[in-house]
């Protein structure tokens, strides 16, 4: 194998590697992963979990150089993955990075315009032969490479199976005509549980004209894909795997929950964390060692994803209702100067110090949620962190800021009856129109009060049969979730089914 990068004497770094074994045997998945850290995760997650399949797959994830070097360490112990990379001028490489949401769309059409031929090279250079392309459904252009170079194109979207046949019965039904206001609850059509919802709380309750548009441009490249891989498990969402088939007319494989490919200490304690660059400050073993010292189901914990999305008022009052709630908890906490100043002016730490931890940037939360200490969590409903919770056998408290997280809050809460909704009904964040200006985080209304925290602490953890009937789910959940990857169980026969079914004639893209 050469290596191109000889700046980097990283293994993975392969911009045209040639291997010896270049043979038919060889099923090589070519991975494009959105650059946002809650696609890039489970998108590396995906590439580990095909290469432990067989040592016969091979991985080449396509990225960005600053994205490529963030992944570089928790790759190394995987010699089948490749990082191939796509060179750029832009000085800022992931949306985590930008000012704020409003510069995501027009980052990822710039983006495109640069990286899209090298991309095609690179891909026909490929040796072996890509057999595949998976590719983040925000990036619909890696379809017109799959058709040039005649592979099946396979999208990935982040999201539950429930959310995507949601929005389909809503859109379809033309319900949302029929609402007064964007507030006014409704109950979603055709669904096999009861779930009322509101127009401000859809995905699109948050986004600007071009944010909308993009969205479409993605529906209309995701229609032509030969199929969709899903992080979820077929156990968890029953009939809405097969609804969403039915309404997407292409292959569906759920093959998650995804993290668990992160089977060692080790892998759990990296993943993401590099992501981070160079703000990661957090200390693992510091908190491990106080978890160690807590009591079974005791610890509550805190994390409201990868981006920083509520505003410092509402903020206060989180830290407010933890702290009402006199249980242990590990709180996650971005990088906020408001923020850490009331935290000081508070004493807040000070005040909470050997019951609460406060993790400043990022939290290796595969190993945290695993811990026999923790006894709930509190999320923001990405749909990797509900996977990660439910996978944790853990009990939710949820508390959704935008995009699909309130969807995934009612499969959660209303569905699967093993979360309880903190009371959070609008958006947190909401994309400006071009001109129009960013508010004053004062001007923001605080919805969830610290009440509302202490009391959904105390649905979560505390005690009452209803309040263990919950648990017991959510431990019966995650028994599920780790038996899906089983040999012979559902997630696990999914990935052999798309592996051959990527392997037929005649499937290409077009
Ligand atoms: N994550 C983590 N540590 C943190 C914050 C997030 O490991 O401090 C991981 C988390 O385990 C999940 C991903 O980042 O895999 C976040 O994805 P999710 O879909 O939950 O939310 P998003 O950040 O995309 O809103």
């Amino acid at each position: 194998m050469t290596s191109t990068n000889s700046s980097n004497n990283n293994s993975n770094y392969d911009n045209n590697h040639h291997d010896d074994d270049d043979n038919n045997d060889v099923i090589h998945f070519v991975l494009f992963p959105l650059m946002v850290h809650g696609h890039t995760i489970p998108m590396v997650d995906i590439a580990k979990l095909l290469t432990q399949t067989a040592p016969s797959i091979r991985a080449t994830i396509m990225t960005t150089p600053q994205n490529a070097a963030r992944l570089r360490h928790s790759l190394a112990s995987h010699p089948r993955i490749h990082l191939t990379l796509l060179k750029t001028s832009q000085a800022c490489q992931n949306i985590d990075q930008l000012p704020s949401m409003n510069h995501s769309i027009p980052f990822l059409s710039s983006l495109a315009n640069e990286i899209q031929p090298q991309a095609l090279a690179l891909c026909k250079a490929l040796s072996p032969k890509p057999t595949c392309i998976i590719s983040d459904v925000g990036l619909p252009w890696t379809l017109h490479i799959a058709s040039h170079i005649g592979v099946p194109w396979v999208s990935f979207n982040g999201s539950s199976c429930f959310g995507n046949v949601a929005m389909s019965k809503i859109f379809g039904s033309g319900i949302c005509e029929s609402v007064e206001s964007d507030g006014e609850y409704f109950v979603v059509p055709e669904l096999e549980h009861r779930i009322e919802v509101c127009k401000a709380q859809l995905p699109n309750g948050y986004m600007n004209d071009g944010m909308i548009k993009f969205i479409k441009m993605m529906g209309e490249a995701e229609r032509k894909s030969y199929g969709m891989v899903m992080n979820s498990f077929e156990e968890l969402e029953g009939s809405y795997v097969s609804e969403m088939k039915k309404i997407k007319g292409y292959k569906v494989w759920c093959i998650g929950p995804v993290s668990l490919c992160n089977k060692h200490y080790e892998d759990k304690a990296q993943r993401g964390k590099e992501l981070r660059g160079e703000k990661d400050s957090s200390n693992n073993d510091e908190v491990m060692i106080w978890l160690d010292s807590q009591d079974p189901n005791s610890v509550l914990y805190v994390c409201l994803g990868s981006l920083h999305n509520l505003k410092t008022p509402q903020l206060i009052e989180l830290g407010l209702g933890l702290e009402a709630s006199k249980k242990a908890f590990i709180w996650v906490v971005r990088a906020s100067n408001k923020l850490e100043k009331w935290i000081e002016e508070e004493g807040f730490e000070e005040r909470m110090k050997g019951r609460g931890v406060i993790i400043r940037d990022w939290a290796p939360q595969l190993l945290i949620l695993s811990h026999p200490a923790i006894g709930g969590f509190l999320t923001h409903c990405g749909w990797n962190s509900i996977l990660e919770g439910v996978a944790a056998g853990l009990p939710m408290l949820t508390w959704p800021l935008f995009s699909d997280q309130f969807l995934n809050e009612k499969l959660v809460a209303d569905a699967l009856n093993i979360g309880v909704k903190v009371g959070a009904k609008y958006p947190a964040m909401k994309m400006k129109e071009e001109g129009e200006e960013e508010e004053e985080e004062e001007d923001w209304i605080v919805e969830v009060r610290k009440e509302d925290v202490k009391e959904g602490i105390e649905r979560v953890m505390g005690e009452g049969e209803e309040a263990e009937e919950r648990r017991k789910r959510a431990r019966e959940v995650g028994v599920m979730a780790n038996k899906a990857l089983e040999d012979g169980c559902s997630s696990h026969l999914n990935i052999a089914l798309f592996i051959h079914d990527i392997l037929k004639p005649n499937n290409i893209s077009t």
